[in-house]
């Protein structure tokens, strides 16, 4: 039984195959209680305190209404195919103070089981930022993505910060073609235009948090093709 009353059915036929991650950005009573209030028209499956303890909200079968306005590869509202966990934490925005041990660990206990229980694979754990970039920044690039990565539990290559920004056509399509192989929904346009940015710094929460907002740069492009071809899409 859902302790919240905003969800839905899924579509017919319908499992999820992706989990997003979110952060509250407010006190965890007002969370819980905006999550759980019919006029907010906002849920998730899951709750996870700063101090590990992790709440049911919505039965996994039904549709939560976490992710809004969404694309990743070529499924648009991920609300369809995705089970949405929110982290207690206050922000700002980027998300600080950090996810306390005691939460990640209880983030990594209750991943596994939803990995198992749907057999989504390490590919398919997304940022809300990264299904919705021009509006969306959580869980932030205070989250540690490496960590989950370490348990299998999401994707990762190293990489360097980069002082020399390549924004020439030639890189920014090849920035825009690995990023698109990855799943961010961008077009080949060659130009740095403004969606272009918004995936880029996206990319940067998720892979490159010692850089959100720099400029592009071959590293970064070396990275997205290594990501892209190491968790090549199955679904
Ligand atoms: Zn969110």
């Amino acid at each position: 039984m859902s302790v919240s009353p905003n969800f839905g059915p899924r579509p017919a036929g319908v499992r999820p195959s992706f989990v997003i991650l979110h952060y509250t950005e407010m006190p965890l009573a007002a969370a819980r209680a905006r999550l759980c209030d019919p006029e907010a028209q906002v849920s998730a499956h899951w709750l996870i305190s700063a101090n590990g303890v992790a709440e049911a909200l919505v039965d996994e079968e039904m549709r939560a209404w976490h992710a809004g306005v969404s694309a990743w590869r070529a499924h648009d509202n991920l609300n369809d195919v995705s089970i949405g966990i929110e982290l207690d934490n206050p922000g700002p925005p980027g998300g600080s103070p950090p996810f306390p041990e005691t939460q990640m660990a209880a983030l990594e206990k209750l991943l596994a089981a939803i990995m198992e229980r749907w057999a989504i694979p390490p590919e398919n754990i997304l940022a809300h930022s990264d299904v919705a970039p021009d509006r969306k920044v959580d869980p932030g690039e205070k989250f540690d993505w490496r960590r989950l990565a370490r348990s299998g539990l999401s994707v990762w290559v190293d990489s360097e910060p980069s002082s020399v920004p390549a924004e020439d056509a030639a890189t920014v399509a090849a920035f825009q073609r690995a990023a698109r192989a990855l799943g961010y929904r961008v077009e080949e346009t060659s130009a740095m235009d403004d969606a272009t940015r918004a995936v880029l710094t996206a990319f940067q929460r998720r892979f490159r948090p010692f850089e959100v907002g720099a400029p592009l740069c071959a590293e970064a492009v070396r990275q997205a093709e290594e990501l892209a071809a190491r968790w090549p899409v199955r679904r």
